[in-house]
């Protein structure tokens, strides 16, 4: 290589490094950052087509770094993977979220749920459907107002010890999403197996809405998902075209900035209608 500093190389070697730094940084403060308090949860609606109010809220995870500033899920959970740190911290986003959703339910407002993303290592832990169940229990929620976003590739690998914690989950009344459709090995002989409620269509098939196959895809997604009796979600929609595709294609919830960013709980709650029965 040149060692021109005007060159290519040059200049993707100091881009790698300064990644490199960072993902250090990441890996060495991500291992106080639960104990420090540095998490917190933004929730997204999900707003449902036919009724037009929210259907859950998908809980996001923040962390407020004390140097770094706000640094994005996208960042830090792949290291926390690597790391198996997301197993606490999947557990401490689950309790937080679920206070959260008893809180709302104790202030008047219903009609939906929390989701949760969950990792393919927290499932894969022979307890994780115990570590679920006694934190419902010990926050006293309904399993049905609890929400789990898993991705493709959960059904694919161990799937013995995730099936058994999904089939516990769902026996109670837990609703399981698969989250990202489209993108992995989309099978609908896994969707089958593991009889999973929903499908939430990716959003780089809803952002390139305007590029014919990928009309077709979410079509498709949309007329499946329907003959196998799920509800089928769209992410990521941000323009009037987009839902307008999405509605009339028959999709029977939207999630995105067109409707709202993740915001803090209390800004978050305030698409939701308080029940007037009192
Ligand atoms: P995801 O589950 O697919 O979440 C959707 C992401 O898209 C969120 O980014 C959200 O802020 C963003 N988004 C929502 N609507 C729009 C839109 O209209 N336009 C655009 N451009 N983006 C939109 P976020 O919060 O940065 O999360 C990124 C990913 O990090 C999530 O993707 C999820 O895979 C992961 N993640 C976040 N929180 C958790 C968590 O608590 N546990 C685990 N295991 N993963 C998490
Ligand atoms: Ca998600
Ligand atoms: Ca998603
Ligand atoms: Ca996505």
């Amino acid at each position: 290589a040149k060692r021109d500093g005007k060159n290519g190389f040059q200049y993707f070697d100091s881009i790698t490094r300064k990644e490199v730094e960072v993902a250090n940084t990441i890996r060495r403060d991500l291992r106080v950052a639960l104990e420090n308090g540095q998490f917190f949860l933004c929730y997204q609606p999900l707003v449902d087509i036919k009724t037009g109010k929210v259907a859950s809220m998908e809980a996001l995870l923040r962390w407020q770094h004390p140097k770094k500033g706000l640094i994005s899920p996208i960042h830090f959970i792949p290291i926390a993977e690597e790391t198996r740190q997301i197993i606490s911290i999947g557990e401490w986003m689950l309790r937080t979220a679920c206070r959260q959703m008893k809180e709302w339910l104790n202030m008047g407002y219903s009609g939906f749920s929390v989701s949760v993303n969950v990792s393919v290592h927290q499932l894969q832990q022979p307890d994780f459907a115990k570590v679920v169940l006694d934190i419902l229990n010990e926050i006293d929620l309904e399993p049905r107002f609890l929400e789990l976003e898993i991705t493709e590739t959960v059904l694919i690998e161990a799937m013995d010890t995730v099936a058994r914690n999904l089939y516990r989950l769902k026996e109670v009344g837990v609703k399981i999403i698969i989250d990202d459709f489209g993108t992995e090995n989309s099978s609908f002989k896994y969707i089958q197996k593991f009889m999973v409620d929903g499908l939430k269509i990716d959003r780089s098939f809803v952002s390139n809405i305007k590029v014919e196959v990928n009309k077709a895809i979410v079509d498709a997604i949309i007329f499946l998902g329907h003959r196998m009796k799920l509800g089928v979600t769209a992410e990521g929609v941000e323009t009037k075209e987009q839902l307008d595709y999405l509605v009339e294609s028959g999709c029977d919830k939207v999630q995105g900035y067109y409707f709202s960013k993740p915001l803090p709980p209390d800004e978050a709650i305030r698409m939701v209608q308080k029940e007037c029965n009192y």
